[in-house]
């Protein structure tokens, strides 16, 4: 029997950043069927899922011949692996299995003729039994507790299951299940079967991990704090990281924190601790069922900042209870406490298998109900109030909450093969798949519908004045958004605004609607629109256009020298500068030495060139690329 397990990415408008898209429940489910006979198990490779459109990636899965597919599915992504399932079903009758955290029986998105079966929670067991005594006639919602299959196993990773390099980074369990109720969060479907992994096994994760020279390692405990035996734990795991090469992240409540656990902390190598306290409303943090201790809050906080380690604090605005005053108190008390480093806003989800989902009617909790749920109102937050509450945070904490994608304008390459007339090919582990469509001129149908096929995710179409006739675009972006329509893209016009008016060229983009892109930022960008595909205006003007939600604008450099320092501030009322010439590689590296240190302040900057625009990511946001693909 030939098994694929696929998770998709997250949708996303950048193609570079690590898409921090692990596979890590299809990898401990290939690891637990290891010892099946005459099963193979593949899972679907990070470098591969989190970066190829629809068309490419459907194609890659139906090559391996599986007998059942097995998705992980989140709110992100059940809408795209609902049509993966069916297309999938429809070429090859493969059986094909959901599980993951949007399985629950409450959520009727997940239903369809193309499931055969569901997991609900803990994956081990129930997936053996599935592979060994055959899946169920009629489609069921099956559960069983993982037991030694998790408790006594080693990481996946340690059986390369799993690319560490992409993100650096290492995910690792210590804990399933969760101690606490939040009125928000899905994990309590298993809460009431906790299972604790045996510490030598976690520790031989830890091991790995050094050995290999990660960068990070992050313990995926809901709340670690909640570990048995959590001091000696930390001792043992500062004994391997003694150098502390390695910086240690996770999840814990502020409040559990004493000086003697901070200190463990900073000895073991924690670097990062992200903190959920999500509103001081008394009233909200009562109907959500997690009280917070704001005194103990504030001390557990400053143990963490007085040894080095960083906290990142998580608000939700829209909460049951909360109000627009209310949340602004929250985001005050923050700042008042200079605690603004990392703070993250999320406008309420209400997701499937959650109290807050049970008691959506009884709360007066508005929502859609597509994916990611977005609260639209409640009874004491209107739908503009979530407008102003994500202003006022991104105000008072100076932060954007939801920024732009990366500027990627590279179209040149000195590489043979790396660039071609018609478009920019991806390295390995991509090779042959195509990021950006190159429309210097137009392009016969025959040859984009093969472009097509091959694209990522996602990617990018280039349109110069000789393809700018508006019949040729529309009928062009059909073709290609039809074999892809989960897959956002940025069309990129080179010397002047969109032939024939934005509004007119999405009349003819054939992606699925509304796309999870258009949920997840309705309350940044409230008026109803189009958020999967980007628009970007690159122009010689001395002034840029108008900028919109979608629709950036970018000052084209084609001058035959680098710009000057007071050049560059003269276009900041641009989005980015594209800098584009033949520059000597000497000249580049000088420029890009001097203005590196200020990209923070600068407007964004991109390269023509494929070379310098690497190297340009590289001096600016190495660390949060995989740069292979850029
Ligand atoms: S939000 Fe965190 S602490 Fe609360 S129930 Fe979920 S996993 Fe547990």
């Amino acid at each position: 029997m030939n098994v694929v397990l696929l998770q998709l990415p997250i949708p996303r408008l950048d193609l570079g950043p690590q898409p921090g898209c692990v596979p890590l429940g299809a990898a401990c489910l290939a690891q637990a069927a290891a010892d099946l006979p005459g099963v193979a198990v593949h899972v679907v490779p990070e470098s591969r899922a989190a970066f190829l459109g629809d068309a490419a990636l459907l194609e890659a899965l139906l090559a391996l011949r599986p007998d059942v597919v097995g998705f992980t599915v989140f709110c992100w992504n059940v809408r795209r692996a609902l049509f993966f399932a069916r297309r999938i079903k429809q070429a090859c009758g493969a059986r094909i299995v959901f599980g993951g955290p949007e399985v629950t029986a409450d959520n009727p998105i997940i239903r369809s003729d193309a499931v055969d079966a569901h997991v609900c929670g803990e994956g081990e067991a129930v997936f053996r039994t599935l592979i060994s005594a055959g899946l169920p006639d009629t489609p069921q919602i099956l559960s069983a507790p993982a037991g030694p299959l998790f408790s006594d196993a080693d990481s996946p990773y340690l059986s390369g299951l799993l690319e560490p390099a992409i993100e650096n980074l290492m995910l690792l369990e210590t804990q399933r299940g969760c101690p606490y109720r939040c009125g928000y969060c899905y994990y309590n479907k298993s809460a009431d079967r906790r299972s604790v992994a045996e510490a030598g096994r976690v520790l031989n994760g830890v091991r790995w991990a050094v050995d290999q020279g990660l960068g990070e390692l992050f313990f995926l405990d809901p709340s670690l704090n909640a570990r048995p035996e959590l001091t000696s734990f930390l001792d043992a795991v500062a004994a391997i990281n003694s150098e502390k090469s390695m910086g240690l992240l996770s999840e814990i409540r502020a409040e559990a924190i004493t000086p003697q656990l901070a200190d463990r902390f900073a000895a073991a190598g924690f670097t990062w601790l992200e903190i959920g306290l999500q509103t001081t409303t008394p009233r909200a943090q009562q109907l959500m069922n997690r009280t917070t201790r704001l005194d103990a809050f504030l001390k557990g906080m400053a143990l963490l900042k007085q040894r080095g380690i960083a906290a990142g604090v998580d608000l939700i605005a829209g909460l049951p209870g909360d109000d627009l005053a209310g949340f602004k108190a929250s985001v005050d008390f923050m700042a008042a406490h200079h605690l603004t480093d990392d703070v993250q806003v999320f406008p309420l989800s209400v997701l499937p298998g959650t109290d807050f989902r049970h008691r959506a009617a009884d709360l007066g909790l508005d929502f859609d109900p597509e994916p990611p749920y977005p609260v639209i109102r409640t009874p004491r937050f209107s739908n503009e109030d979530f407008q102003s509450a994500l202003d006022y945070a991104e105000s008072r904490l100076g932060t954007a909450l939801f920024p732009r994608p990366d500027l990627n304008l590279h179209h040149r390459s000195r590489r043979p093969g790396d660039i071609t007339p018609e478009g920019h090919y991806g390295p390995a582990p991509l090779a042959g798949a195509v990021s950006k469509i190159l429309l210097e001129k137009p392009q016969p149908p025959a040859r984009l519908e093969r472009l097509a096929r091959r694209l990522t995710h996602p990617y990018q179409i280039f349109v110069w004045p000789a393809a700018a006739d508006p019949d040729y675009l529309r009928r062009a972006l059909s073709r290609v958004t039809e074999v892809n329509p989960f897959t956002p893209l940025e069309l990129v016009f080179m010397g002047g605004a969109p032939p024939g008016g934005a509004a007119s060229l999405l009349s003819a983009v054939r992606l699925h609607r509304p796309h999870y892109l258009d949920l997840e930022l309705r309350h940044r960008y409230p008026a109803p629109g189009n958020r999967a595909v980007l628009f970007t205006v690159v122009t010689t003007d001395a002034a840029p256009g108008r900028s919109t939600d979608m629709m950036r604008q970018v000052h084209w450099w084609r001058k035959d020298r680098l710009p000057a320092a007071d050049e560059m501030a003269a276009l900041d009322d641009f989005d980015g500068i594209l800098v584009d010439g033949p520059w000597a590689q000497d000249a580049v590296d000088t420029w890009q030495a001097r203005f590196a240190p200020r990209a923070p302040t600068l407007p964004a900057v991109s390269f023509s060139d494929a070379r310098h625009h690497r190297q340009w990511v590289r001096r600016t946001a190495g660390g949060a690329y995989y740069l292979p693909v850029v």
